[in-house]
């Protein structure tokens, strides 16, 4: 059984060397706090991991986990915390993906305590169902969904930088799906309001799970119709068509946004 315990947002691994990996075995690495629940989460392929949160602030506990040597495999290690985003990096993919369904749960865990309705404390019935016990209200995992889009103007692509974005890189039109609305309306009003434009052959690309904190990202592809750039301006700083040979900056490869960018530069 693998373990993924979270503080703060980041993912307890353990380090030997350059190696991270995640806790493996029967029983909780670290103790689990009183009062927190320990989650069983299962994957779509049927594998099941545990996670719990240790979120009791820098107290000796995380002292302890920071501080504290492991063993594994026989050979010494010690503990360390990765932001989930950034484990992408040092852990396989199929563990990321455990990590990022685990802490969708914790998320939705935290956000679901009590009834909306009566403000009674929920009962949690499955590990992705909780019930209200008064007026019998049943709870699932929220999942936000959200489109992105890659528009193609000939040989270029239009790229743009959104306030949000901690770096500098360049990444696509994205955002939220609203209330009474399709995906294709979305990306068309995505378009329509951060940049002026008007697009056609829109074809969906695919999607992908996004656990910050708990969001479904539909990728499309398509292509410009009409209009001049207007960026919408308390959203997106620039925005611009580019050539292949002079791209700026662009998103990192676990993202979607990197996945549709790629599929373009191989065409
Ligand atoms: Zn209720």
């Amino acid at each position: 059984m693998k373990w993924f315990v979270f503080y703060n947002g980041q993912l307890l691994l353990l380090q030997q060397g350059d190696a991270l990996q995640v806790p493996e075995g029967n029983e909780p690495p670290v103790p689990v706090p009183d009062g927190h629940q320990v989650h069983e989460v299962t994957m779509n392929d049927g594998v099941k991991v545990k996670t719990y949160e240790i979120d009791e602030g820098p107290t000796k506990l995380l002292q302890s986990v920071k501080e504290g040597g492991c063993e594994a495999n026989g050979e010494a290690c010690h503990w360390t915390l990765v932001g989930l985003r950034d484990s992408f990096n040092y852990i396989p993919l199929e563990d990321y993906l455990c990590g990022g369904k685990a802490a969708q749960i914790l998320y939705w865990d935290k956000h679901s305590r009590f009834c909306p309705t009566c403000g009674v404390p929920t009962v949690q019935e499955t590990p992705i169902m909780k019930k209200c016990p008064q007026c019998g209200l049943e709870m699932y995992p929220p999942i936000a969904t959200a489109i992105i889009v890659l528009i193609q103007k000939g040989d270029e692509i239009l790229l743009v930088h959104n306030r949000a974005f901690k770096r500098d890189y360049y990444g696509l039109v994205a955002g939220f799906l609203e209330a009474g609305e399709n995906l294709e309306q979305c990306v068309r009003r995505e378009v329509m309001e951060e940049t002026g434009l008007t697009i056609k052959n829109l074809q969906y690309f695919g999607s992908q799970t996004w656990p910050y904190p708990s969001g479904l990202m539909v990728g499309f592809t398509a292509e410009y119709d009409s209009g001049n750039i207007k960026l919408q301006e308390d959203e997106l700083t620039a925005g611009a068509f580019y050539k292949r040979e002079n791209l700026p900056h662009i998103p990192q490869k676990m993202s979607i946004a990197r996945k549709l960018i790629d599929w373009w530069l191989t065409k």
